[in-house]
């Protein structure tokens, strides 16, 4: 059945090579209990797991059942681990937080083609003592309880082959005793039943025992004869490989997935909770500080909308004199026709011809300095200067050349107060003019007061 042939086992830790089977050999028979005994470190684990396909030799062969599995790739070998082999260790591996059944009931979940299949499950609880404790999550089990609910998933797949790394090995001599009771009684069925341990009463349980020293076998001693007659190796079904399988979706491992990640979180409230909170305060501070981005772009960005954007602006000779700019704009050179000719140019959509100049603006509450700005109706889109109160400058106004303005906040607040200044009239430079709105506020660039206009 098992056949192993001169295996070597090498673990490389870095550098450095620590041999830990050195050229075994072992045949076990169908039917066949055997004990494998030993000192630490001699090579035991390493053997059970390579019988077990959990590992693969360095060297040698491995034939099981007449079929060389020394090579397999890792799909091939998961696939004849789960038909063939049960395991029991010693530090009994369940999940902590399922029920006894459900620990019984996982590897189904990984056995392509198989159901959960209860009914099943119920019954092996029964047959190693737990009919009573099948609700209990193994953590509110015993070492002994926990140790029988391993046995009973290792056979839930009906594995021809028990596999047993110190199952004993944390027990009290009771539960020790109920244990071996249970594996000599899967073996009187029929099943292989290979077993690590340390003491020579338990090993006393097996047909032979195989003793090992740094990774060989020292000495094999028959126990009992292999007397066994309605054992057969026919009797043993070894299900050959199926193909690796493909990917494949399967909704109920996908749903048992989600269970155990329910119960992980419920079981520790406080620290999902406390994970959960760091998550939303993390996420929260970049929100916050995306914002805080986008917002100081907004800003910067209506900052330059108001000055108007897209601007071309054509100033008349600037002129200089000894290196002082004189009032830029004082001088017209520029005409209302060429502001035409201008517009007509592709690419322009616009044109607002302006005169400025600084003059005295006196109103019947006060006078004050500022500067006075000529211009057309175009001017109101193009510097985005819409009125917050009256109208602006309309095409009729121009063409009748009305005496009408529009006041900045700055003279506004200077001279009107709170006062609504629009109706009113005001002298600019001694002509008395009509207000007819009043302009958006602007602030200041770093030049100058826009809104003193
Ligand atoms: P036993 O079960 O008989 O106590 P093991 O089979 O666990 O012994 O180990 C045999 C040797 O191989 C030991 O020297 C151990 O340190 C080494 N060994 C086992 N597993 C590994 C591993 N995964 N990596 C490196 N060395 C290992
Ligand atoms: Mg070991």
């Amino acid at each position: 059945m098992l056949h192993v042939t001169d295996i070597c086992k090498t673990y490389h830790m870095g550098t450095v090579a620590v041999p830990a089977l050195n050229g075994v050999s072992l045949t076990i028979e169908a039917g066949e209990f055997v004990a494998i005994m030993g000192p630490s470190g001699s090579g035991k684990s390493t053997l059970l797991q390579i019988l077990g396909l959990l590992d693969v030799p360095t060297s040698g062969s491995y034939r099981l059942q007449g079929q060389e599995v020394s090579r397999l790739t890792d799909d091939e070998l998961a696939a004849w681990r789960g038909r063939s082999f049960g395991f029991v260790f010693q530090q009994f591996h369940l999940l902590p937080r399922a029920t006894a059944l459900e620990n019984v009931m996982l590897p189904r979940l990984y056995t392509p083609g198989t159901n959960a299949d209860r009914a099943r499950a119920e019954t092996l609880l029964h047959e190693v003592g737990l009919g009573t404790r099948m609700q209990h999550r193994s953590n509110e089990l015993s070492g002994g309880q926990q140790q029988r609910v391993a046995i009973a998933r290792a056979l839930i797949n009906d594995p021809p082959i028990i596999l047993a790394d110190e199952p004993t090995g944390n027990l009290d001599s009771a539960s020790e005793k109920d244990i071996m009771a249970i594996l000599s009684q899967m073996n009187a069925r029929g099943m292989i039943v290979v077993l690590v341990t340390h003491e020579l009463e338990i090993a006393k349980h097996a047909h032979r025992i195989v003793r090992m020293r740094d990774g060989m076998i020292q000495s094999i001693d028959r126990v009992k004869s292999l007397n066994r007659p309605h054992v057969t190796a026919g009797q043993i079904t070894m299900t050959p490989a199926p193909p690796p399988p493909a990917f494949e979706f399967r909704p109920k491992e996908l749903v048992a997935h989600f269970k155990e990640a329910a119960r992980a979180l419920l079981a520790n409230k406080v620290r999902s909770g406390l994970s959960m909170l760091g998550i939303l305060i993390g996420v929260g501070a970049v929100l916050a500080m995306l914002a805080l981005g986008e917002g100081a772009r907004e800003s910067v960005r209506a900052r330059l909308a108001s000055m108007g954007s897209n601007l071309l602006i054509m100033r008349p000779g600037a002129a200089q004199v000894g290196g002082v700019a004189l009032q830029v704009g004082a001088v017209t050179r520029l005409t209302m026709d060429d502001a035409a000719a201008i517009g007509q140019l592709p690419g322009v959509n616009r044109v607002a011809p302006t005169v400025s100049e600084r003059g005295q603006i006196v109103a019947s509450t006060g006078n004050w300095n500022t500067q006075i700005l000529g211009t057309t109706p175009e001017y109101s889109v193009m510097r985005a200067s819409q009125p917050v109160l009256g109208r602006f400058f309309s095409d009729e106004d121009v063409k009748k050349r009305a005496r009408v303005a529009l006041i900045g906040m700055t003279p506004l607040r200077e001279l009107y107060g709170r006062e609504n200044p629009v109706g009113t009239s005001i002298k600019i430079n001694k002509v008395n003019f009509e207000i007819i709105g009043i302009l958006p506020v602007k602030g200041a660039t770093a030049f100058r007061d826009q809104d003193d206009i």
